[in-house]
């Protein structure tokens, strides 16, 4: 994986941690179960840290996607598209390079990864 998706990854859990606290019953849930406040501001403070390494273009691509889908990085396994579940055509190459298009989904669009 590269670092430039492995860093939208990171950003994704931990705005999909940010979102499950900020959800009303859960965080009845967690409250009930001793989870502070402060460890909310700790999830806040590294989702900034991260945003400051992401490069611009990344970011936007990444909030494209998450407007239409929970999840904007997802999985590849075994060619299959873990966000969509289509195959996907063999000349995706696996990874991505430093700069240009990042690897995504013909089909559904999200992010891809391998691992
Ligand atoms: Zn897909």
């Amino acid at each position: 994986m590269s670092d430039r998706v492995q860093r939208l990854v990171q950003l994704q859990d931990l705005e999909l941690m940010i979102d499950e606290l900020q959800d009303p019953d859960h965080k009845r849930k967690e409250e009930a179960l001793g989870f502070s406040v402060e460890n909310f501001a700790q999830l806040e403070k590294a989702r900034e840290r991260l945003l400051k390494q992401i490069p611009k273009q990344d970011l936007r691509s990444y909030r494209r996607i998450r407007r239409r889908h929970v999840r904007a990085v997802v999985p590849v396994h075994n060619g299959i598209c873990l966000g969509c579940f289509q195959t996907l055509p063999t000349r995706i190459q696996r990874g991505s390079s430093a700069s240009g298009p990042l690897p995504a989904c013909e089909n559904c669009g999200r992010i891809l990864y391998w691992f």
